[in-house]
């Protein structure tokens, strides 16, 4: 990593790459997020029923993803819109992890909800509305719960950054970052897919990097495109919403994919991470072969 990254992001030291730590491997259940897999969250913007819920686990689970996404607390601009099943949510998600294996992923908004968000599940997950509420990331943290930190819509890279640090400095050292776009002056997009923010993130940062196309793009036939270029970006997973029904979706259904479309983008990843792990499979080697060099170099002179 180049000296100048070091200094523009010397505020948050602990998140940076260092002769110690070069990957952060984040424990969730029988997964680890940041390692070699490719980890797929898929689920519901929101939890609405359960027969909602089993169905798209079962779908996402049979298509390749590990990890159950689906908001029981739901951030939502309009006062008037769906907020979310609260506790009932979280006991759907907690039923629906006993049944497919899958591990929870879902957002927790306020501090209070912290101990009941934590008891149901395994990644909390902090908003982007959230990602500089510095007393809630404290409380997260310290819940000892892996912490999803999405990017603010208006945050750069280094306030992403420095709250990844709160987070560290709470004792907690498993955060899993998430780009899912931020604003700028295109509309016909929801957001701006910050591509090179993950490619800037995988070269500074030991910490997992993940991608969320749908809330990117903000329009269903946006996101395959979106989780490939995720992929060669370098991300070690993906956050992507699927509904059985997305017209009828309580939110988001029109970025949501329905089960065919998530099975589309699912087959669509497949070339470009097999030419990843070839990628990785010969970087290894030459390493190994290095390292056999210099071994054998340190023998003939010592
Ligand atoms: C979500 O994941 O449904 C969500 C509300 O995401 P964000 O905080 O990125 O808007
Ligand atoms: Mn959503």
């Amino acid at each position: 990593m180049r000296e100048s990254w070091h200094e523009r992001f010397a505020e948050t030291p602990d998140v940076l790459k260092n002769a110690q730590r070069q990957h952060t491997i984040v424990p969730v259940l029988d997964l680890e997020i940041g390692g070699g897999e490719f980890i797929v969250m898929a689920g519901p913007c929101a939890v609405e029923t359960e027969a909602q819920l089993m169905a798209t686990a079962r779908h996402v689970r049979r298509g390749g993803a590990r990890i159950l996404r689906g908001g029981a607390f739901k951030p939502r601009s309009s006062p008037y819109a769906f907020q979310g099943l609260g506790l009932e949510g979280l006991k759907l998600l907690a039923r629906a992890r006993q049944e497919t294996g899958l591990a929870i992923v879902t957002e927790v908004m306020s501090e209070d909800d912290v101990p009941m968000v934590a008891e149901y599940a395994d990644i909390l997950q902090i908003g982007s509305r959230n990602m500089e509420n510095y007393s809630l990331l404290e409380t997260a943290a310290r819940s000892g719960r892996p912490v999803l930190l999405k990017r603010g819509m208006m945050a750069t890279v280094a306030d992403m950054l420095r709250s990844a640090q709160m987070v560290l400095d709470n004792g907690n050292p498993n955060v899993i970052l998430c780009e899912r776009g931020i604003r700028t002056f295109e509309t016909a997009t929801r957001n701006t897919f910050d591509v090179a923010a993950i490619a800037l993130l995988k070269q500074i940062s030991h910490l997992p990097v993940i991608a969320d196309p749908s809330h990117a793009a903000g329009h269903r036939e946006l996101v395959p495109a979106l989780a490939r270029i995720a992929v060669t970006a370098g991300a070690d997973g993906l956050i992507v919403e699927v509904h059985p029904d997305p017209d009828k979706a309580w939110s988001d259904g029109e970025q949501s994919l329905d089960f065919d479309g998530f099975d589309e983008m699912m087959a669509s990843l497949d070339p470009y991470l097999a030419l990843r792990r070839q990628e990785t499979a010969v970087r290894d080697r030459a390493v190994r072969l290095c390292e056999a060099a210099g071994a054998r170099v340190m023998e003939a002179v010592g």
